[in-house]
């Protein structure tokens, strides 16, 4: 039987870091057993599903580069893959369980429930639902019916016994049938279905092989075994997967930093390095290896070599990652990179005249070591493109100097630089070494003053090469500009 597996996300807000996960583990899985990988929707709950959630999750998958085989936009011969859009589906099977006693009807109402609970919590007892429908007599039953109350369907959960899955992560659990929680609704008085009997009908229905989804889930497991068992249906395989902390081992949540893919892709990281720092959380190839590309994990992910244990989201390992992706690229993949960010920024046009890419391609040997996100480019060659503004004229002054110096260090420099145009790199260096020599303060104080006149800032990309990309002529205005500064 060829793998069908499925990622089957809720609409309801941005696909998080840990869904993402969910997703690629699915897709990974379904390419290197050749089989199919589908998207279905599970916007059961419409009144917290939104459109904008619905293009997210088109948004996030194109960028990362997953694709599925059937989806609502794609198609496939399950379909439809959106449930709200199968609501008559899952009716029909709930009236199938009514049917065979897996079911029954409960008209209590939302008051009463209030009430028992309120009942359950004063008196310390275990909550939930006391079961009172499910012992009416029939022709109490009856009645209500016909006074048109208003009902839900609740599943009926057997009294006694044991339920039990295998877990391919896990392994065996088993849950006493009397902890599960008492005869959970399968249809709201709406009529619209709940997640459970929604997701395990579709599992079915959509022929999913293997259920891979997160460890959050494990506690429906038994619920949702039971389920398959009253439709005398055969079960999918099960793999819970570990869940994604923050380093403090609290669940990933806005308080460790950016959760949502599309934010990754808004600050400037690469979907290559994104995919594949993703994958390894939960999953790991050997003991060392680190860098996979996307078409190799198609070929090398394997089910055994997830994590029992839960996976550390580590903000630092995916900035390393992402800068090793970005010192990897060719000088024509990273301009392309850059060059939206430094069209959002003004700097260059979109797309960037026949001169600016021309600065553009001299930039790259400038930022290629050192960026971490795209992003940061307008940090690092901002001062290409546009004048500096020197906010505070002290960090002109080198240290154990003072503003007289650093003004004659400037002066000097004013001399020199017309002269360096056309020098190699050894050259210029011997020519700023002697100079230092001259005014009596160390290379590095000769330096400094220039790399702030120039890019405004006392860290910056190589001196010299920042300075033959600026050219002599705003070299010398911003030089004459920081004497102005310190006069
Ligand atoms: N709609 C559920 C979710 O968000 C799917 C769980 C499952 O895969 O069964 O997360």
């Amino acid at each position: 039987m060829s793998v069908r597996v499925r990622y089957a996300p809720s609409p309801t807000g941005l696909q998080h870091i840990g869904g993402v996960r969910t997703a690629i583990f699915n897709y990974f899985f379904a390419k290197a057993n050749k089989g199919q990988f589908i998207l279905r929707i599970e916007d059961t709950d419409q009144t917290r599903s939104t459109p904008e959630a619905m293009q997210d999750i088109y948004n996030t998958f194109a960028w990362l580069g997953i694709h599925w085989d059937e989806g609502p936009d794609v198609g496939g011969p399950k379909g439809p893959y959106v449930q709200s859009q199968r609501f008559d589906v899952y009716k029909q099977y709930a009236q199938q369980l009514l049917e065979t006693g897996h079911a029954y009807k409960c008209f209590c109402t939302s008051e009463r429930l209030a009430e028992l609970r309120e009942e359950q919590t004063k008196t310390k007892s275990a909550l939930g639902y006391d079961r009172k429908c499910r012992l009416l007599a029939a022709e109490e039953r009856q009645k209500l019916e016909d006074a048109g109350t208003p009902y839900v369907i609740r599943f009926a959960i057997p009294l006694e016994g044991a339920t039990a899955f295998h877990d391919e992560i896990l392994g065996d659990i088993s849950k006493e049938n009397i902890d599960i929680n008492p005869d959970p609704v399968i249809i709201k008085t709406d009529g619209f279905p709940t997640y459970h009997l929604a997701n395990v009908i579709d599992d079915h229905l959509m022929e999913i092989t293997h259920v891979m989804r997160s460890q959050e889930w494990i506690s429906s497991g038994p619920l949702h075994i039971l389920l398959y068992k009253a439709f005398e249906w055969e079960p999918p395989k099960f793999c819970h997967l570990p869940m994604v902390m923050g380093e403090d081992g609290q669940k990933l949540s806005k308080r460790h930093g950016s959760t949502s893919a599309i934010e990754f892709r808004q600050k400037g990281y690469l979907a290559e390095a994104v995919l594949n720092y993703i994958t390894l959380l939960g999953w790991s190839y050997d003991d060392s290896r680190e860098f996979f590309t996307k078409q190799e994990l198609e070929e090398l992910f394997t089910m055994d070599k997830l994590s029992k244990s839960s996976a550390v989201f580590n903000y630092q390992k995916l900035d390393w990652f992402n800068g090793q992706y970005i010192r990897r690229m060719s000088a024509d993949e990273l301009a392309a990179g850059i060059t939206p960010w430094l069209a959002k920024e003004g700097f260059v046009a979109d797309p960037p005249t026949a001169e600016q890419a021309g600065i553009i391609q001299q930039i790259i040997p400038l930022v290629q070591e050192r960026l971490i996100v795209f992003s940061d480019v307008a940090g690092l060659a901002g001062f290409i493109f546009r004048d500096v503004a020197i906010e505070d004229p002290e960090t002109l002054i080198p240290k154990k100097t003072d503003k007289a110096t650093t003004v004659k260090i400037l002066q000097k420099l004013k001399e020199i630089v017309p002269g360096l145009a056309g020098k190699s790199h050894d050259e210029i260096e011997a020519i700023f070494r002697e100079d230092a020599e001259k005014l009596e303060v160390k290379l590095g104080a000769l330096l400094m003053p220039l790399r702030v006149a120039i890019t405004g800032s006392t860290q910056s990309p190589p001196l010299i090469d920042s300075m033959h990309i600026l050219g002599t002529e705003k070299t010398l205005e911003r030089i004459e500009k920081a004497i102005a500064l310190l006069s």
